[in-house]
């Protein structure tokens, strides 16, 4: 008995010059797939855990890779990594983003990886959500119908579930840039440098002498989406930063975050890893040289 072998069809590729088009091209094929870089879709692609009819490449989408300064920069979703960390001004008002960004994958990822394929990837280890959130950066939602804005920390639903609705998709974000006083980093614990996160803290604290008067901490690869930790804010704000309150804020990590055990490492071992990059991160932006 003959069995037949059946070879899922090559999808269709379109690269469309301008958002209408992607939009048409979305309307006329709903299932179809936005490529940016690819590092993920072609990855999966490759690996069959999706047969999209079509894939619709936004590469030459010049719109979506703008960065524009201001109060509140603009940087558009389909500017590649490697693009950000050239990109001087910016980098000189948005440090965080630059250790992020320096840590995500290898010279040729982030050179066709994408800011907005990071985060529509909605992978709880993207590296750019952590620094994204504690900036408090607002997802800018585009459709035929028109534009929306969504608070970054409503963007991520679940691991690869976005706030994205059909015929929508990430045209940019819009971050404030932050007052002087504030600061902020980032910290990624792989199995090897360059590896995805096994845990990711960013921290950003706005300090008044030896006083913190805001604190805001957001992890990756610790819960089901990258998230704020609430409590951890909590435990820093007011307070002078002293042994005793870091060592609530590391106690305060580990009861928060809701890591899974993987092949990487087990959830106690990430819980572990949480606290002490909490800890590890404060202390870094409390040093004399960093203020
Ligand atoms: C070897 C390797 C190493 C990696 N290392 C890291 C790492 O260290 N850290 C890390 O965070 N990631 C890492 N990644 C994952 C990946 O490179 C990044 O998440 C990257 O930023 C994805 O961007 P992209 O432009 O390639 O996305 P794509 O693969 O093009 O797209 C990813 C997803 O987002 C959707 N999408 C893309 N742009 C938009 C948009 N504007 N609107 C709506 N949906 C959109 C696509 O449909 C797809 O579902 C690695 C990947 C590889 C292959």
């Amino acid at each position: 008995m003959s069995e037949e072998v059946r070879m899922p069809a090559s999808p269709e590729y379109h690269r469309p010059r301008s958002l209408e088009e992607a939009w048409r091209l979305l309307e006329a094929q709903p299932d179809a797939r936005l490529v940016a870089g690819g590092t993920d879709v072609l990855v999966r692609l490759r690996e069959g855990r999706y047969h999209p009819p079509a894939l619709v490449s936004l590469r030459r989408v010049e719109s979506l890779r703008r960065i524009e300064p201001g109060r509140a920069w603009t940087i558009g979703a389909g500017v590649s990594v490697a693009e950000l960390l050239e990109h001087r001004e910016l980098a000189a008002v948005f440090p965080v983003l630059v250790e992020a960004g320096r840590r995500l994958g290898s010279a040729q990822i982030r050179s066709a990886a994408t800011v907005g394929g990071n985060l529509c990837n909605a992978s709880p280890c993207a590296d750019l959500a952590p620094p994204l959130l504690v900036l408090e950066a607002r997802a800018l939602i585009a459709s035929a119908a028109g534009e929306r804005e969504v608070p970054l920390s409503e963007f991520f639903l679940g691991p690869r579930r976005t706030a994205l609705g059909p015929g929508e998709l990430l045209s940019a974000l819009r971050v404030e840039a932050p007052p002087a006083g504030a600061r902020a980093t980032f910290l990624k614990q792989g199995r090897v440098r360059m590896d995805i996160a096994l845990a990711s803290v960013a921290v950003r604290l706005e300090l008044e002498g030896a006083r913190c008067v805001e604190a805001r901490v957001a992890a990756g690869s610790l819960a089901p989406t990258p998230t704020r930790l609430g409590e951890v804010e909590a435990s820093l704000a007011g307070t002078e930063l002293d042994e005793a309150t870091l060592a609530r804020a590391r106690a305060a990590a580990e009861r928060e975050v809701r890591p899974i055990t993987d092949v990487r490492a087990s959830a106690d071992y990430r819980r572990h890893l949480a606290g002490a990059l909490v800890v590890r991160a404060v202390r870094a932006l409390t040093r004399p040289e960093a203020r």
